[in-house]
């Protein structure tokens, strides 16, 4: 936990009424300024901030990632169309939140990834 991290912040607050889903390894909230007319951010509870901090069980987490991130595609109705998931990772990825999490994108034709 950190205690000047939004996620973290959100995470904790167990009123929060942003928080879409949550089991004991993940959490999903609507992106504050979607890209898409689905954008969810699915966001591991312990404040991971880079891939490469995973170690022993949490090498399961980004699989973990991926099987909600289809669960709530079926819940949004996109499953069959598709959706994109991207983890930012860096700089020159454009991550703004040191907190590890994943873009869930979809409800429309996505381009090319630039
Ligand atoms: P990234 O650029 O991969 O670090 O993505 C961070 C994402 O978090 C951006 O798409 C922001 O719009 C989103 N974001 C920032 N603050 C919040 C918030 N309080 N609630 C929901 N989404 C947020
Ligand atoms: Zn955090």
């Amino acid at each position: 936990m950190s205690t000047k991290c939004i996620f973290c912040e959100i995470v904790r607050d167990p009123s929060s009424s942003v928080v879409v889903y949550r089991d004991d390894v993940v959490f999903a909230i609507h992106d504050i300024n979607p890209r898409a007319p689905i954008h969810l951010l699915i966001i591991p509870v312990q404040h991971i901030t880079a891939l490469s901090e995973m170690v022993g069980d949490d090498e399961l987490i980004p699989m973990h990632i991926a099987r909600v991130a289809e669960e709530m595609a079926k819940r949004q109705g996109i499953n069959e169309h598709g959706f994109r998931l991207v983890i930012n990772q860096g700089k020159d990825a454009g991550q703004t939140i040191p907190h590890l999490h994943a873009h869930m994108i979809g409800g429309k034709l996505l381009g090319d990834m630039g």
